[in-house]
């Protein structure tokens, strides 16, 4: 057996979300030796996440034949919200059963070595800036749009944080006055709720029945049986390709909302490069981002930036927990 031995040793990356844990080993220069995915256990109690996330740890160090003494850290970006002096994540909108989890105080005791937790958007920022599109970049945001909307902002080089961690909630930002949809997070009028993709079907219900067009004559009507309330996200993406009207209506003005999304942005913190991930704008990238840099400057007072989807794909946050994880967000 070939024992393998690295200069900085290596960290432990994790990406936690409502539905998967995803963990990945890697070193320095970003480059990741090994990752492994599970579903999240949300039924075993709150302690239940930190242990399952200290076995895929240790499952990857024993498949990659690790030392376990020189794993040096350990990144987080998680779901939120989070309360960074408990160093957990509090009332999680998507795993509501549970008030508190608890993550750096148990994986600080069991690794014996520094747990940092950030948000997965502010993770994930942190992964462009080191090993992605932003390693020359002072002012750069990164926006996911998935099945929420998140972002993480540097500005002059500073990583945002917030008091809790969780300053530029993007997707919460009020970008209809009217309130017409309602948020998960239960407000109203949030940016998200219209263009997530998560609630793009609601969206587009609203916009039928605003009189966009024709729902019995559009390929959507085929797609849902007939049933307006069975449309989704992929659906009415891959019927605009098609040339379906209805669908290239709705696209449009989903594309609208989102400029205005990255408009604000743009305005908030100047940034030059806004890089996009998020199996919505992945999978869709030209009918998602088109809309966006067209529309941007309707809306900017400042300058608009370039506006890429990210290279580092859905690896984005992975990349960003280890860049966490050897601390070069703090050693700027
Ligand atoms: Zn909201």
């Amino acid at each position: 057996v070939i024992i393998l031995r690295f200069k900085d040793g290596y960290c432990a990356a994790i990406d936690l979300g409502a539905t998967n844990i995803r963990v990945a080993l890697g070193l320095k220069n970003g480059n990741l030796l090994g990752k492994s995915t599970d579903l999240t256990d949300t039924t075993s109690g709150p302690d239940a996440i930190s242990r399952q996330i200290a076995s895929m740890i240790k499952f990857l160090q024993t498949e990659l034949d690790l030392i376990h003494e020189e794993l040096k850290g350990i990144g987080v970006g998680s779901i939120g919200p989070l309360d960074l002096k408990k160093g957990g994540v509090n009332k999680p909108a998507n795993i509501p059963q549970y008030s508190f989890i608890p993550l750096v105080e148990p994986l600080e005791t069991k690794f014996k070595v520094r747990v940092h937790l950030l948000n997965d958007c502010v993770a994930s920022v942190v992964g462009e800036r080191f090993f992605g599109l932003g390693t020359s970049e002072e002012n750069l945001v990164y926006v996911t749009i998935s099945t929420g909307i998140g972002g993480g902002v540097y500005v002059d080089g500073h990583l945002l944080i917030g008091k809790d961690g969780n300053a530029h909630e993007v997707g919460h930002m009020v970008i209809d006055s009217r309130g017409r949809l309602q948020c998960g997070c239960g407000k109203r009028g949030h940016w998200e709720a219209y263009s997530s993709g998560r609630n793009l079907p609601n969206y587009a219900r609203l916009l039928i029945a605003e009189g966009a067009g024709n729902f019995e004559e559009s390929m959507l009507n085929n797609y849902a049986h007939g049933d307006v309330y069975k449309i989704t996200a992929a659906n009415i993406f891959e019927a605009a390709c098609k040339g379906d009207k209805l669908c290239l209506t709705i696209v449009e003005e989903v594309g609208k909302i989102n400029a205005m999304g990255f408009a604000n942005i743009t305005n908030l913190y100047d940034p030059s490069l806004i890089t996009v991930g998020g199996s919505v704008a992945q999978s869709n990238r030209e009918l998602v981002l088109n809309h966006i840099v067209r529309r941007l400057d309707e809306y900017t007072i400042n300058k608009p930036p370039r506006v890429v989807l990210t290279p580092l794909g859905g690896d984005i946050g992975l990349y960003g927990a280890l860049a966490v994880a050897f601390s070069l967000h703090e050693d700027e």
